[in-house]
């Protein structure tokens, strides 16, 4: 099974990787945990590339034909394998940061990425989506404590940028109930784990 992370900046995607491959871990089943833009050795070189931009920096659709070739690489190399060979595969960002930055805040659309994905990637879609829903004010706060400096890596994009994005997201998931489940972000890690579990059906029955 293919479960996709998503969330803006500052959501706890990466945290939440973990816990969630740790648990079906320990549940007994074999787990890739990985991200995007990277999780190979090709994807991880064009990370380096989008997220230090030569000169002046990429236009939108260079950006979004980047992360497309990143992603490519990844389903190729790593996720197809992993679930062909029967893994669970938990990834840090998907298709779905795709259509919620270049697509819907970057303004290329969402054909354009869909386009972009079925060339790149055949289409590959995760089995479910967990869309990691935080309030802006404390994405603030936490960007600020992380000194990530960068609350945005790549290329100065402003708030109103990631207002779009969030809002994309919860577009998408409210169109596609069947494949996205919103969870909380709000709270400790232990308690968004918790949530995440609950949304996924993976907790003990009792
Ligand atoms: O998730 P992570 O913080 O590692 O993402 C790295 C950077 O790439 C972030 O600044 C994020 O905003 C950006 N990004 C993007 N478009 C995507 C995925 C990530 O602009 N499709």
């Amino acid at each position: 099974r293919f479960i996709a992370l998503e969330g803006g900046e500052g959501t706890g995607k990466s945290t939440q990787a973990r816990l969630l491959a740790d648990a079906l871990a320990a549940l007994g089943h074999s787990v890739t945990v990985t991200r995007e833009p990277g999780g190979t050795e090709g994807a991880e070189a064009i990370r380096a590339l989008l997220l230090a931009p030569p000169g002046r920096g990429w236009g939108p659709r260079a950006e979004a034909l980047l992360f497309a070739a990143a992603r490519s690489d990844h389903v190729e190399k790593l996720i197809r394998p992993a679930l062909d060979a029967g893994q669970w595969v938990v990834c840090d960002r998907f298709l779905d940061s795709s259509r919620a930055y270049q697509g819907g805040a970057g303004g290329l659309g969402d054909d354009t990425i869909m386009v972009l994905h079925d060339i790149g990637s055949g289409g590959l879609l995760p089995d479910m989506t967990v869309l990691i829903d935080v309030a802006p004010d404390t994405v603030t706060m936490r960007l600020a404590a992380r000194d990530k400096g960068v609350a945005d890596a790549i290329g100065g994009r402003g708030g109103e940028y990631h207002a779009n994005v969030a809002h994309a997201f919860r577009r998408f998931a409210a169109a596609a109930p069947g494949r996205f489940v919103t969870v909380d972000g709000e709270g400790t890690p232990e308690e968004v784990h918790h949530r995440i579990l609950a949304a996924l059906a993976l907790l003990p029955d009792n």
